[in-house]
């Protein structure tokens, strides 16, 4: 743990004031990577090529493991939506922000004792209506998140090793996101 006693108990008094569903810590060398992830990206996503924040514009997957890998241990957490339908995307997307909002207060809150930390969260980037990739350097990197499966990384599986459960019920969307510290 790079975390003493102290100030894990204090990240978990501010994290009870936040809606989070679970969340739990892991070593770094507890991260899989996957080509398997990458290959998904590039064949079935719509955003692949289109974001800073998704593959090929955050490196290969080795390059991202090396990244990661420089860190020493991952803090893993899931919120929880209800949507009355999963086939409306507006709604949808809305409660992926809520989500994206939790993701930038936790990560100051590491940052705020200390901590380096890379972010991953949810999807491709949404903080410009459009991307500047790849013309021109990202407008905001500071607050930009790549998405957990950019980096190759199959989340539900690493939020299991944490003993967070994959909610798997119609109606009901689970968001995780990753951060990495140091
Ligand atoms: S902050 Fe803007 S330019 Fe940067 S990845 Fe997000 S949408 Fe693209």
């Amino acid at each position: 743990m790079i975390l003493t006693e102290e100030q894990k108990m204090q990240i978990e008094e501010q994290i009870a004031e936040l809606p989070l569903f679970a969340y739990g810590y892991l070593p770094v060398s507890e991260v899989g990577f996957s080509e398997r992830v990458r290959y998904i990206c590039e064949t079935e996503c719509p955003q692949y090529g289109k974001s800073w924040s998704c593959p090929p514009a955050v490196g290969t997957v080795e390059e991202c493991k090396e990244r990661v890998n420089k860190y020493e241990e991952v803090f893993v957490f899931a919120s929880l939506s209800e949507v009355e339908s999963m086939d409306d995307m507006q709604m949808m997307l809305s409660t992926r922000k809520e989500h994206e909002r939790i993701t930038r207060q936790i990560t100051d809150m590491f940052q705020v004792i200390g901590c380096e930390t890379l972010t991953l969260s949810t999807e491709s980037c949404i903080q410009c209506k459009h991307c500047t990739y790849p013309d021109a350097p990202c407008r905001h990197p500071e607050v930009q998140f790549p998405s957990v499966e950019s980096y190759g990384i199959m989340v539900t599986e690493l939020a299991e090793k944490c003993g967070i459960p994959f909610i798997q019920e119609y109606g009901v969307i689970t968001w995780f996101s990753v951060i990495v510290l140091r």
